[in-house]
């Protein structure tokens, strides 16, 4: 039963659902909301980063002193829940080609999964339901516990040793996901990385980061069971 001690964590947007092209920047209006300020020309690459640090990065290059201790951030980020909601009726939500077999084909083979998303805890079940993949998932870290995304680690792997009792070594730990931030995120937490090019971010991209594994989509099932069962 060797396979068992095995955790591949999913990111969210990009790896599981498909990215929106266009939508409105939901931090921005919920900076609007809770603080009454304008973020709209600030330029942010948000991939990769949490909710959290979205929005104190933005609030921070408005010049407000410590927004991760403004007692106004947590209503923002309980706020993403509707905000999302309401983009998602308008623009739809998908899933990536293939991410739901894999998921599938793991908990076949013993494996166990998880979320590490810097979605919040809302918006990440708000948009798994909506695709039919939130049951599969019964650990998860979400992005409005911390501004860094490694941090989100020790937090997934305390509840999985809550829901599964085992201790995953971090070699048998597998951060799977789209961006360059979530190849950095294993690195600094010293889990193994998977990336997939399915989000914005290009294959090249990925690859010049050296993650452990890279694939380019969900079409090699094999390829990508054999990168979590192989030999450590
Ligand atoms: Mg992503």
């Amino acid at each position: 039963m060797a396979r068992l001690d095995r955790l591949v964590l999913f990111d969210v947007d990009g790896t599981l659902i498909k990215q929106w092209s266009g939508a409105p920047s939901q931090s921005g209006r919920l900076i609007k909301k809770y603080f009454n300020l304008d973020s709209s020309k600030i330029r942010l690459e948000g991939g990769g980063m949490t909710d959290r640090q979205i929005i104190v990065e933005k609030l921070k290059r408005l010049g407000l002193e410590n927004p991760d201790a403004d007692p106004r951030l947590a209503a923002a980020l309980l706020g993403y829940t509707s905000i999302t909601k309401e983009i998602m009726d308008e623009f739809g939500i998908e899933q990536v080609p293939g991410a739901e077999r894999l998921v599938k084909r793991l908990i076949d083979e013993g494996i166990s999964v998880g979320l590490l998303t810097g979605n919040t805890p809302g918006r990440a079940r708000i948009k798994l339901e909506a695709v039919g993949l939130w049951n599969y998932f019964k650990i998860g870290a979400f992005g409005d516990a911390t501004t860094k995304r490694s941090e989100l680690v020790p937090i997934a792997l305390r509840k999985a040793k809550e829901k599964t009792g085992i201790s995953f070594r971090k070699s048998c730990v597998f951060i799977l996901g789209d961006t360059v931030r979530d190849i950095m995120c294993a690195r600094e937490a010293g889990t193994k990385s998977i990336a997939v090019a399915t989000g914005k971010q290009t294959f090249d991209a990925l690859a010049a980061e050296s993650p452990d594994f890279v694939f380019r989509d969900f079409s090699n099932i094999e390829a990508m069971l054999l990168a979590v069962i192989g030999k450590m």
